[in-house]
């Protein structure tokens, strides 16, 4: 009998996996196996300009050769963006999103000129109605953003926005945490190249896939922030969150998709084995 614990492991097929997305998939398969619990590949794939299949194959072929295992159908985000359009439509239908029509410059400028600099996270506004309709009617592109001031209204504040975490965030963060959106500013739920954007596709696949323990890099641990407000917007339950550390190569950076060395295929191509890697990976 599995228990009622699940979690996933969810690459972006835009590069191949190296160390680090061996260690973080490890983390969560162990954990699974030790919970005799599930778990879920699933690959995260909205950017379609970014995405490649043969990356997308290269994530199978290399998860298996590390010794893993996951459960079939895999859910592929690009084919899920009706569910991610219907949670867009009921937050808008609730007057909690806007769109925002400024370019990259334009925030880069507007955050620059913000009186807390460059660490003020962007804060826009919904644009007069005759000229939101007049910019929609001439084709111009836009993001669909959430308002923090509607979703603060609508929930009576974020005091009760908490979470579980069970790993640790970069500074120690353990516990009880109280949830802080306001640090992600009014963040892009559609972008306008694709339609939807992370934090939205990541809070609708977790809960409609019954994720209870999400386990993933300490990168991630900010986007709590803003996920938990998305789930008590959306009314969909919070997982349990364990961020894991993350690995750095001998010059003390964390490995990227841009060393390439350090794909699990060129160490295959070198000779490596499974055993050998999670041996190093301290999953002996
Ligand atoms: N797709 C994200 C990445 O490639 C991970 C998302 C998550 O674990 O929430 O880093």
């Amino acid at each position: 009998m599995t228990g009622a614990f699940v979690t996933r492991f969810a690459p972006s097929p835009t590069g191949y996996l190296h160390r680090g997305h061996a260690y973080s998939a490890l983390c969560a398969f162990e954990a699974a196996r030790a919970a005799n619990g599930r778990f879920i590949l699933r690959i995260e794939d909205i950017d379609r300009t970014r995405c490649r299949p043969e990356y997308e194959a290269a994530i199978y072929e290399d998860l298996a050769w590390l010794g893993l295992d996951w459960e079939h159908p895999v859910r592929r985000q690009s084919d899920h963006m009706a569910d991610y359009g219907a949670a867009l439509r009921d937050l808008s239908e609730r007057g909690l999103t806007y769109r925002c029509f400024r370019t990259r410059r334009e925030i880069a400028e507007a955050i620059e000129q913000a009186p807390h600099g460059a660490m003020e996270a962007f804060r826009g506004h919904p644009l007069p109605p005759d000229e939101e309709e007049r910019r929609v009617e001439a084709g111009e592109p836009y993001a669909w953003r959430l308002s923090l001031d509607a979703a603060r209204r609508a929930l009576g504040g974020f005091d009760h926005l908490v979470f579980t975490e069970e790993g640790q965030g970069p500074n120690g963060e353990y516990g009880l945490i109280q949830a802080r959106p306001e640090l992600g500013g009014d963040v892009v739920l559609a972008r306008k190249d694709v339609g939807v954007a992370y934090h939205l596709a990541v809070v609708v696949d977790d809960a409609g896939q019954g994720i209870t323990h999400v386990i993933r890099g300490q990168d991630l641990f900010e986007a709590v922030h803003v996920q938990r407000l998305l789930q008590a917007l959306l009314a969909l339950p919070t997982p349990v969150y364990r961020h894991h550390g993350l690995l750095t190569g001998p010059d003390g950076r964390r490995y990227a998709k841009r060393d390439r060395a350090q794909t699990l295929r060129e160490l295959r191509a070198s000779g490596m084995t499974p055993r050998a890697l999670r041996t190093e990976l301290g999953f002996g």
